[in-house]
């Protein structure tokens, strides 16, 4: 039998989630850094060392970039039919499928998020694929109104190489967040996730070409943030920045992208209210409240982290609230039965408690929590009880800046408009929640609250199809929904004449 010729790279097979050593992934293939450098990432639940990790160096930054440019310029990706690339976000999300108990398992241990948390996201993060399969296949262009004679349409193109850079807090669902829709669109990417969690991250984007993504459209670079980061914000063949962190790192991108006039969405830091009316369900207000600030032990963009309530009901409220809290249960992140897992850093640990701490100077109550915990079989781990601080005013620390931990800072309010401004005073606009049963007024507050994401009586934001992102600092762009591949597409009009006689405007 005559020898095949052909050139084609043969599918990443799939491998043990569980291993050693992670590798980067550039054009197609398991590569080892450049200088050969690894760096350990962590179990934060247990302290403990989890694997050794590829770190990735300039010189792997310019191999993955050009493999997504030349994968964009030269590669078929752009070019399947539309029909064939959905199949293959299809196929992703079914290897995920088959494979969820050991992703939600890599998840876990990696960031030290409860079992519950990590399935919850990691099933998103299929939901993610299937939601992009589907919608591209709806993202037509159009055709528009012109004098006759005239012929006009706008068609979608993909923007091209897009550097995407996320954070720990959600590992896996972030890289879905991101990948998903830039290669339903046609674009290439090189992915960097978080020192701290890179894991699922990695596994993910060999997923990819398990399920027949082509070499070089998904690259991945592990690797610091301020020398990986920079080199693709600021590389003049990467077309598109698409960043989630805090809003301090996301202005230093912003000032940077600008040079090269690049696409930018940024999805950064929040303080969100959660407003407690009087006539609202105290019992559904309590258990929503508690999973809007202690959810992913409330290192959460969106986490709901200042209670307002309204006085009438202060005392019931919050009765309730340090009872259902003082209920919580931390520990085995991987135990069925645990709320809250572990902090993701020593250094975010001691952050969180500064931050309490500076309530305490500053004359605030710390009612729950306050402390750092010892875990029973995690005594290395970073562990932080869910606290509750109140006597608190506008001006303090805690209630201005985003902690990302679980720590809520509760006030009062007496009427609707009191509450809207207290609600608005603050730099960030991201989430926010209102708990009331009088329709009229959860109408009239989401009309007027500065976020870009309301929840009405409900503890959650974000299905797939629900636009996700901020007002003022928190950013700009929306994800998880359809009009997110705009922002992955260049839009191009293309205008044709066809009168019987030619245009001759000059008359020459
Ligand atoms: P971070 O800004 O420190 O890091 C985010 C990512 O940026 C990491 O991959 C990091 O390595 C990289 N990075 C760091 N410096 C960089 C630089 N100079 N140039 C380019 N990249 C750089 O944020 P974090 O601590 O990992 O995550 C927590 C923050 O993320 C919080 O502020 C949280 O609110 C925010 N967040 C926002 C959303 C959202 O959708 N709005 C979602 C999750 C998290």
């Amino acid at each position: 039998m005559a020898k095949s010729t052909s050139k084609r790279k043969p599918l990443m097979e799939a491998m043990d989630m569980k291993r050693d050593v992670y590798q980067m992934v550039i054009n197609g293939d398991r590569v080892d850094s450049s200088t050969k450098e690894t760096f350990t990432t962590y179990n934060p639940a247990t302290g403990e060392p989890l694997a050794q990790v590829a770190k990735a160096s300039k010189e792997d930054a310019e191999r993955a970039v050009q493999a997504a440019k030349q994968a964009f310029d030269h590669g078929k990706w752009r070019h399947f039919p539309v029909s064939k690339r959905s199949r293959v976000l299809n196929k992703i999300a079914s290897i995920m499928r088959s494979r969820f108990n050991e992703l939600v398992e890599l998840e876990v241990l990696n960031s030290g998020k409860s079992l519950s948390a990590a399935q919850g996201q990691v099933m998103q993060s299929i939901e993610d694929f299937e939601f992009y399969a589907g919608a591209i296949v709806g993202h037509r262009g159009t055709v528009n109104n012109v004098p006759s004679g005239f012929f006009n349409y706008s068609q979608n193109e993909p923007v091209g190489v897009c550097a995407q850079i996320i954070p720990w807090n959600y590992p896996m669902m972030m890289a879905a967040w991101k990948i998903a829709p830039a290669i339903a669109a046609g674009c290439s990417v090189v992915i960097k996730p978080a020192s701290l969690t890179p894991l699922t991250a990695i596994v993910l984007t060999e997923i990819c070409h398990e399920a027949g993504v082509p070499e070089g459209v998904v690259n991945i670079l592990p690797g610091p943030g301020a020398l990986i980061g920079d080199y693709l914000v600021e590389h003049p063949d990467v077309d598109k920045v698409a960043f989630t962190g805090s809003t301090p790192t996301g202005k230093d991108i912003m000032q940077k992208a600008s040079q090269t006039l690049k696409r930018l969405t940024l999805e950064l830091g929040g303080k969100s209210p959660n407003i407690i009316f009087d006539d609202a369900d105290i019992e559904g207000a309590v258990a929503g409240s508690l999973f809007g600030i202690f959810y992913n032990t409330g290192q959460s963009c969106e986490a709901r982290s200042r209670l307002y309530i309204h006085e009438s009901i202060y005392d019931e409220f919050m009765e309730k609230f340090v009872e259902k809290t003082k209920q919580l249960k931390l520990g085995d992140p991987l135990d069925k039965e645990t709320h809250l897992g572990s902090i993701i850093s020593r250094g975010q640990l001691e952050v969180i408690d500064s931050y309490v701490q500076s309530a305490i100077e500053e004359g605030a109550t710390v009612v729950e929590g306050g402390k750092r915990l010892e875990i029973e079989g995690f005594e290395n781990g970073h562990w932080y009880a869910p606290t509750i601080i109140t006597d608190v005013t506008p001006d303090m620390k805690v209630v201005k800046e985003e902690i990302f931990g679980p720590v809520v800072v509760v006030q009062t309010f007496n009427d609707e408009q009191e509450v809207i401004k207290q609600a608005n005073d603050s730099e960030y606009g991201l989430g926010s929640a209102i708990w009331t049963k009088d329709q009229g007024r959860a109408k009239r507050v989401a009309d007027l609250i500065q976020a870009g994401i309301v929840m009405i009586n409900c503890p959650f934001s974000a299905f797939p199809g629900t636009p996700f992102g901020g007002y003022k600092q928190s950013g700009f762009g929306r994800e998880l929904c359809i009009e997110t591949l705009d922002l992955y597409t260049e839009q191009k009009s293309v205008l044709s004449y066809y009168g019987s006689r030619p245009i001759n405007p000059f008359g020459v």
